[in-house]
């Protein structure tokens, strides 16, 4: 479709080029917004209008940064292709190279280097990490030339991604080099360091610098547990898993559990999946992990955690300490653990806290229902029987397999699950 004569007279009489500027505008917009489909309508009514073919309009760029920024790197490609040189700029090459495939960022960083445009330390970052990602170590050291001759040695995330690049390529030395370099080292590029020495040196070193890290984020936490475990050290690994969940305050996160668990598999090591139980109350979910500290009412909880396994040991409940494997101990003889330190563990079951937080919040009677993402083992289910009598509760603990349902100090699965 093309504008009729009419329309036409009328964009003459307002100036096409703030017309473009309108646009370019409103391109902006929808690039910051990540907003395709309004992007695109404007795309199209700058073709029908003619004003996406005057170069001097710069849609094309704005274009550009809108489908990079939708992640559409072949129609960003497309349209940086069809801008003449003379009007391309840093900004269009270092949005591009922070978008498209790393093969094609590579070689579009070069050209900018021909070109003589100019490199700042944002389009260095991007050109760094699109080395890293495509295992480019020959650019890498040629870049490591630029940070140093453009005087970028100074700027930290410039640093840190140098040093990813010789992380991931095995050449701990250079990063060893930037690292030193850095004068006062952030707790990212401790972590980049750290992550360099656990897969390329040792664990051991790895953990020399863990300690020495004045501070430590989650990945830092995620690459020493990792480590652990891709070299065996099980216990290790657990024993620190904990420290970061009691210790210092982290919650179990997605991204290292799956960590943990993808090493596991990896090193065919056996991993134990931590245990969570659920429990609604007042519409509100509440989940605790075996020796769960982090709930806001938790010493009430391990308040009434003492008087139930009181009231329960004199109604008969005697704790099954055969249903207990300590974190990390796969060899029984290497836990020497004094028995009442296995029963403690025991009663920190999550299935035990959660029944606790019920007990408490919830009014005398009233059924509870914990839902469990593994099998619930054989001693919480002897105390969550014993316990539906003590208090005069039906008890429903949906676990993996089945729901069992606790009344009068007997299960619906009459013991057999
Ligand atoms: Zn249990
Ligand atoms: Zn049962």
């Amino acid at each position: 479709m093309r504008w009729s004569q009419s329309k036409t007279t009328l964009l003459q009489t307002v100036s096409l080029s703030s017309l473009a500027l309108h646009f370019r505008s409103l391109l902006r917009q929808c690039a910051r917004a990540t907003a395709l489909l309004p992007g695109k309508q404007l795309h199209a009514a700058a073709t029908v209008t003619g004003l996406l073919s005057s170069p001097n309009f710069f849609l094309r760029n704005a274009l550009l940064h809108l489908y990079a920024s939708c992640s559409l790197p072949y129609h960003a490609r497309k349209l940086f292709d069809e801008i003449p040189h003379s009007h391309k700029d840093s900004v269009d090459y270092t949005t591009l190279i922070r978008s498209c495939h790393p093969f094609e960022s590579l070689k579009l960083f070069v050209q900018m280097r021909q070109l003589g445009l100019h490199l700042d330390g944002v389009v260095m970052v991007c050109s760094l990490n699109a080395c890293a990602r495509f295992g480019d170590t020959k650019v890498g050291s040629q870049m490591h030339v630029d940070v140093v001759k453009f005087g970028f040695e100074k700027f930290d995330k410039l640093c840190n991604a140098l040093m990813n690049v010789y992380v991931k390529f095995g050449l701990l030395g250079d990063a060893k080099k930037v690292f030193e370099e850095i004068e006062v080292p952030s707790v990212v590029s401790w972590t980049v360091f750290l992550e360099g020495l656990v897969k390329w040196e040792s664990v051991e070193s790895g953990r020399v610098v863990f300690d020495e890290m004045p501070e430590r984020n989650e990945v830092a936490w995620t690459v020493m547990i990792v480590g652990y475990v891709g070299n065996g050290f099980t216990k290790e690994a657990f024993l620190l898993l904990k420290e970061m969940i009691f210790g210092c305050g982290f919650g179990l996160n997605f991204v290292t559990l799956c960590s943990v668990l993808s090493a596991c598999s990896q090193s065919g090591d056996v991993c134990i999946v931590p245990g969570m139980s659920s429990i609604y109350v007042d519409g509100k979910l509440h989940q605790f992990i075996a020796g769960d500290k982090s709930h806001s009412r938790t010493s009430e909880i391990y308040t009434k955690l003492d008087e139930m396994i009181c009231r329960l040991r004199l109604a008969g409940y005697v704790p099954n300490t055969s249903c207990q494997v300590l974190f990390g101990c796969s060899d029984r003889d290497d836990c020497s653990e004094a028995l009442e330190e296995v029963e403690q563990v025991l009663f920190n079951h999550s299935e035990k806290l959660a029944l606790c937080f019920g007990l408490m919040s919830t009014p005398s009677g009233s059924p509870l229902h914990i839902f469990k993402n593994l099998r619930i083992c054989q001693d919480c289910h002897s105390a969550i029987k014993i316990a539906s009598d003590v208090y005069k509760r039906e008890i429903v603990v949906r676990d993996r397999y089945r729901f069992h349902s606790f009344k009068h100090g007997s299960c619906s699965c009459s013991d057999y699950w």
